[in-house]
């Protein structure tokens, strides 16, 4: 058996195709959604463990490609170190997810881990070293 960790990214044109009924059906394959959220741009986001024999795995990963899905392996994941966060909110335009927001009233920023799909894009962008990878 072969696990694979994935982040897909959906174009808004395929927002709506069972994918992942066709991974189960068609490639025999566990599939365990981690994260889904549709982003402000309407583009769909799946984090997933996908689970099978190696070339089905294989097999149902180049479907997702010819379908027009954008696919990102996940080996890492992305936590938020409170203490080290200023609320500078240089971070908020850059989360595609709105994992990181901040509050309107108190302008404190917040972090939202099931929204978080690891992207990785706040990690540059944060300059107090806030947000971390997990390894
Ligand atoms: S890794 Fe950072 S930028 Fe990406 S979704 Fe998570 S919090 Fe947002
Ligand atoms: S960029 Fe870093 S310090 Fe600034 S609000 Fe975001 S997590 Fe906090």
């Amino acid at each position: 058996m072969a696990k694979k960790r994935l982040v897909l990214t959906f174009p808004p044109s395929l927002v709506n195709t069972p994918v992942t009924y066709h991974l189960v059906k068609d490639y025999d394959l566990v599939v365990n959604i981690l994260r889904a959220r549709v982003t402000p741009e309407e583009e769909g986001k799946l984090v997933i463990d996908l689970e099978g024999e190696k070339d089905k795995l294989e097999k149902g990963v180049k479907y997702l490609s010819e379908l027009g899905v954008h696919i990102q392996p996940l080996a890492r994941d992305v936590t938020w170190n409170e203490e080290n966060c200023t609320h500078c909110t240089a971070c908020i335009t850059i989360c595609p997810t709105e994992a990181l927001s901040v509050d309107k009233d108190t302008r404190k920023v917040s972090f939202d881990k099931e929204k978080c799909i690891a992207c990785e894009l706040c990690i540059p962008a944060c300059p107090y070293q806030a947000m971390v990878i997990l390894i």
